[in-house]
């Protein structure tokens, strides 16, 4: 479980307000908001590579601290709206980066590469080749094992299908809520698509200004907006049929 109490955070202006988050085992909550409002600020204070000014963050029950965060950060897998993939080396090269690190032995990494590309729809054969040569797609699937190499309890995700086209991006959000549910994976995924948010998460946690104005099922949200932003916020999406 992520329970992030009280989180500020002040650069040149304060991004982060009093936030308090609760990310339930095994559950998925999604953060949206308006560019700008502090999400991958946020994200980045839960996975501890960056200090909050004060606040305290706990990973399953234990406070997140200087002494501890390389251990509870081997339990967070990571994904950005980028990939991050390093471009020099292969697909492979950038999944087995940490396991290298740990001592992992060839037998074991490839035992687990190919689990997860059965999991995630891609070729094994193809892991020689470097990222740049895969589709946007693809790359966020190789992401997505990078994140899940070391098996984490915990998934963060910062807006992973933002730069996908839309029909690659409708197959992605459905393989990751199946990988999600399957897993049974604690995720935080950031997004600024409401239809997304809604479809991968069990909660929606919205966002204005570094502070979270509502946090609830989608029916809760659309029923009941907290306030007149988040009527705003959930009108503003427009639906297909709309202009028809
Ligand atoms: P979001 O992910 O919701 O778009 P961010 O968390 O990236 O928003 O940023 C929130 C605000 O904090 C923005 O105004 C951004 O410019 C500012 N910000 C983020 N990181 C830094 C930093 N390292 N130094 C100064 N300002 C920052
Ligand atoms: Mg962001």
């Amino acid at each position: 479980m992520i329970h992030a109490q009280a989180i500020t955070k002040t650069y040149d202006k304060r991004v982060l307000n009093d936030v308090t988050l609760e990310v339930p085992a095994g559950k998925t909550v999604s953060l949206i908001g308006p560019s700008g409002c502090g999400k991958s600020t946020l994200l980045r204070i839960l996975m501890g590579l960056i200090q909050p000014d004060s606040g305290t963050i706990r990973i399953d029950g234990e406070e997140l601290t200087k002494n501890n965060v390389l251990a509870l950060r081997r339990n967070m897998g990571y994904v950005i709206q980028s990939g991050g993939l390093f471009p020099h080396l292969s697909a492979r090269e950038n999944l087995t980066l940490v396991t290298h690190y740990l001592g992992w032995t060839k037998k074991d990494e490839d035992q687990r590469i190919e689990e997860l590309c059965e999991l995630t729809n891609i070729p094994y054969a193809s892991l020689e080749r470097k990222p740049d040569s895969f589709s946007g797609g693809q790359a966020q699937r190789i992401s997505l094992m990078r994140a899940l190499m070391l098996d984490p309890n915990i998934i963060l995700l910062d807006e992973p299908l933002g730069s996908i086209d839309p029909l690659v991006r409708y197959e992605l959000q459905r393989d990751l809520k199946e990988i999600f549910s399957t897993l049974g994976k604690t995720v935080l995924l950031i997004t600024h698509d409401l239809g997304e948010a809604a479809y991968l998460g069990n909660d929606i946690a919205l966002m204005r200004d570094g502070e979270i104005i509502q946090q609830g099922p989608i029916v809760d949200i659309v029923n009941h907006p907290a306030d007149s932003f988040v009527e705003q916020f959930v009108n503003a999406q427009r639906s297909p049929l709309e202009e028809i």
